[in-house]
C-alpha cells in the first residue's frame, strides 16, 4: 500500500512570517512535522503533510498561522 498522504498542494495552511515570534510551539504540537525552526522563525518544510488539524493555529500566540479545517 502506498503511503497515505493528504492531497498535494491543497492544504489551507498559511504562515505569516512577519507575525512569527519564534516560540516554537507549532513545531511542538504539529503531529506531522510540517514546521522547522530556521533563523528563529517557523518555516513550513512539509506543506503537503498538513491535515488541517488546527493544533498549530490554536497554540500560536501571535496569530501567525491560519488554516481552514476541512478545505483539503
Ligand atoms: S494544522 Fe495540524 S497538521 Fe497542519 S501544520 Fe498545523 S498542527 Fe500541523
Ligand atoms: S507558534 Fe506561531 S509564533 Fe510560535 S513559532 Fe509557530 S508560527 Fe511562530
Amino acid at each position: 500500500m502506498k503511503d497515505i498522504r493528504y492531497l498535494d498542494d491543497i492544504s489551507s495552511l498559511v504562515l505569516t512570517d512577519e507575525k512569527c515570534v519564534g516560540c516554537g510551539l507549532c513545531i511542538e504540537v504539529c503531529p506531522h512535522g510540517v514546521f522547522e525552526m530556521q533563523h528563529n522563525k517557523a518555516r513550513i518544510v512539509d506543506f503537503n503533510a498538513c491535515m488541517e488539524c488546527g493544533a498549530c493555529v490554536n497554540n500560536c500566540p501571535s496569530g501567525a498561522l491560519s488554516v481552514s479545517p476541512g478545505v483539503g
